[in-house]
């Protein structure tokens, strides 16, 4: 935690559960990007934490935005953002959505498939458009496979008929997983990519892009490399496939940007046993669950570093859960978390590296909790 969050924290006493964002951390992490991968234009990925105050001071830093709605899009508009800046990224659009983003001047889109091209022949004319390949997920925390991308072959015919629809056959994009963990995937995918560059040469097209999407990491409980290394790795992947004619590269960082920058202050609202047996977990019950904010805790998936105030006390195992009433409520029972024996009722406890994909993704009100709420310092 930054010593401004914990100021924060200390002077404001805010309710419980909050978010808070220290915007100079997101700040460093972009500087930092940029620093380490000079040559690839920045498209933060939004929907990791649209908040105006993020949106606006990264589209003053000379920031892009990766976008995947209308409603995305408009709220990078109204932060200041150039339309030259936004891609339309999202494969899967309604053709009035990508005539309203056309009619705003976004020239920029991503497709999958023979339909999404039709729809943007027709409502985005001789923009530039990039297919989404099928690349393998594993090594990521949060998978992002299957439902996105088409195989190579798909794509290289596609992206001719990009050309014969009167659009602009600019690249080729993938997504590696979310939280991705091996940096070696960015070979894999890359080599796929530059494949799908070969097929169209002969094909008498020349692309000029590679989106290598986003998966960079933010720091949860299992150790990450820093940012260096997966710049590294992406820049040897690039050379290793594209030798010295680099195509123009964009990335789409939005959990590395974001995710360090944040952290949810929670209250212990109820500590229990379901039984008298000595060797059970506690149930620590949270202020904030699943549908609070932390649905990257479904299938256990994300694991969140948490702070006590009992931290260096003797611990036990716990299973933790959110306060409503479903069942699916429950963060972690399977990952061996374990808290202090020292922890109580009433207990302030910290989730950090929140940041990215908890405001959006809390409920608007289930069982009457209200949606996470969020300050930017
Ligand atoms: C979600 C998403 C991203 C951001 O991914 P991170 O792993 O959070 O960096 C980037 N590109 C696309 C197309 C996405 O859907």
């Amino acid at each position: 935690m930054t010593q401004k969050i914990a100021r924060f924290l200390a002077e404001q006493r805010p309710e419980t559960p909050c978010l808070i964002v220290d915007l100079d951390v997101v700040a460093e992490n972009f500087k930092a990007l940029k620093r380490s991968l000079p040559i690839a234009e920045i498209y933060y990925a939004i929907k990791a934490n649209p908040a105006p105050e993020i949106v606006s001071m990264l589209a003053g830093m000379g920031s892009n935005f990766d976008t995947a709605s209308l409603t995305e899009i408009d709220q990078c508009l109204d932060c200041g953002a150039d339309p030259a800046r936004l891609s339309f990224g999202n494969t899967i659009k309604k053709q009035r959505d990508i005539e309203a983003a056309f009619a705003r001047g976004v020239r920029l889109f991503a497709f999958d498939s023979r339909a999404e091209l039709d729809k943007l022949a027709q409502a985005a004319p001789g923009s530039k458009v990039f297919c989404r390949i099928l690349v393998d997920n594993s090594g990521a925390d949060w998978p992002l496979s299957r439902k996105f991308g088409c195989e190579i072959e798909m794509a290289r015919d596609l992206l001719i008929q990009a050309r014969d629809l009167g659009l602009d056959p600019y690249g080729v994009s993938f997504h590696v997983g979310s939280q991705q963990t091996d940096l070696a995937q960015w070979d894999v995918a890359v080599g796929r990519a530059a494949m799908l560059f070969t097929a169209l040469n002969e094909a008498g097209i020349e692309l000029k892009m590679v989106n290598l999407g986003g998966g960079f990491p933010a720091r949860y409980r299992t150790d990450v490399d820093e940012i260096d290394a997966y710049a590294d790795a992406v820049m040897k992947a690039m050379t290793h496939h594209f030798g010295n004619r680099l195509p123009a590269m964009i990335i789409e960082p939005g959990r590395s940007l974001v995710g360090d920058s944040g952290i949810i202050q929670t209250e212990v609202v109820l500590i229990s046993k379901k039984s008298y047996a000595e060797d059970e977990a506690r149930w620590v019950y949270l202020d904030i669950g699943k549908f609070g904010g932390l649905a990257e805790t479904m299938d256990e998936a994300i694991k969140y570093r948490i702070r006590t105030p009992h931290d260096g006390c003797e611990t036990g195992p716990v299973v933790l859960a959110g306060p409503t009433c479903d069942s699916a409520d429950i963060l972690y029972e399977k990952a061996g978390y374990q808290l202090p024996l020292d922890l109580k009722v009433g207990d302030k406890i910290e989730l950090l590296s929140t940041g990215a994909y908890t405001t959006t993704y809390s409920s608007i009100g289930f069982n009457g909790f209200a949606p996470l709420k969020a300050y930017f310092i």
